[in-house]
């Protein structure tokens, strides 16, 4: 396995790779690897890529004044174990001062739908997310990228910056993986002790819940958010958003039925979890 921390050596390696007929799958993460981020590279390997890239960059730029860059968690070596285990052919470990230049002054805004959900409550974050895997891209040029539905939001602006910017590069959107006890699995989760932990199942809970009855038969969005809404607030979490939208468009939906995704995000103690399911 190859490792990098040089973005010119980068792109002068995955350019010969692609010279020489490979197919290049790219895996951004900000590392602190767990199973979400292996399922990324296993998926690139069931889509037969012959190269494996993983980027593991904590991007400065996607994080508020008051978020939690500084104390994100970061263990390089572990990260390189789980990819080298997982199957992937080269890490890219940039650091900040070689990925954003001296004056570096250009960066990619996406106007439509990062404006809700996440897009609302952190200001520039999607700003930081669109530079950083329109950087990615540049550099490996990859056939395809894998990102996770986790991260919902993000995976439709990316989507739709590969779209309007003609990237020319395949999206794919892993389902989410979570613990057996339904927690969706994140770095973030090292944060929460074990009653934070607990009372986070709340989250994937009522989501599920929500699901298996707009199945049966669309719901009142109104009503059901605000039963959602209820019970994470009872478990002792406090709710940044809990929103209904259509899939595609993430525009807010009057029912939760077919072609919709719940989103939420809540404080648990100081830690910010999203959760989301299509229903
Ligand atoms: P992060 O390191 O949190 O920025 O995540 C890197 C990539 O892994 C993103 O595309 C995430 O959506 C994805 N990811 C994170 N957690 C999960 C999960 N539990 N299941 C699936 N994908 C995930």
């Amino acid at each position: 396995m190859k490792i990098f921390r040089e973005p010119s050596k980068l792109q002068k390696w995955c350019r010969s790779r692609k010279a020489n007929g490979c197919k290049i799958a790219l895996v951004p993460t900000m590392g602190y690897l767990h199973e979400g981020h292996l399922s990324l590279i296993a998926e690139a390997k069931r889509r037969k890529a012959d190269e494996i890239v993983v980027s593991v960059f904590v991007n400065p730029v996607q994080f508020g004044p008051n978020e939690d860059y500084a104390k994100y968690p970061r263990d390089e070596r572990a990260d390189l174990a789980k990819c080298r285990a997982a199957g992937a052919t080269a890490v890219f470990f940039p650091t900040p001062e070689n990925m954003y230049l001296d004056r570096h002054s250009v960066y990619v805004v996406e106007e439509d739908l990062s404006k809700g959900l996440c897009g609302a409550r952190r200001p520039g974050h999607f700003r930081g997310v669109c530079t950083v895997v329109a950087k990615l891209f540049n550099l490996v040029q990859p056939d395809f990228a894998v990102f996770g539905q986790k991260d919902y939001q993000q995976a439709q602006v990316i989507k739709r910056m590969e779209r309007d910017l003609n990237f020319g590069i395949d999206i794919v959107v892993a389902p989410i993986v979570r613990e057996p006890s339904g927690l969706a699995r994140s770095s973030r989760n090292t944060y929460l002790s074990p009653a934070e932990r607990e009372a986070a199942l709340v989250l994937s809970r009522s989501l599920m819940e929500l699901k298996a009855s707009a199945a049966d038969s669309p719901r009142s969005a109104k009503q059901a958010l605000s039963k959602v809404a209820a019970a994470i607030e009872k478990a002792g979490l406090k709710v940044d958003y809990v929103e209904c939208v259509d899939a595609k468009t993430l525009e807010n939906a009057k029912s939760v039925g077919p072609g919709t995704c719940v989103l939420v995000a809540a404080y648990d103690g100081k830690t910010r979890l999203i959760d989301n399911v299509l229903v």
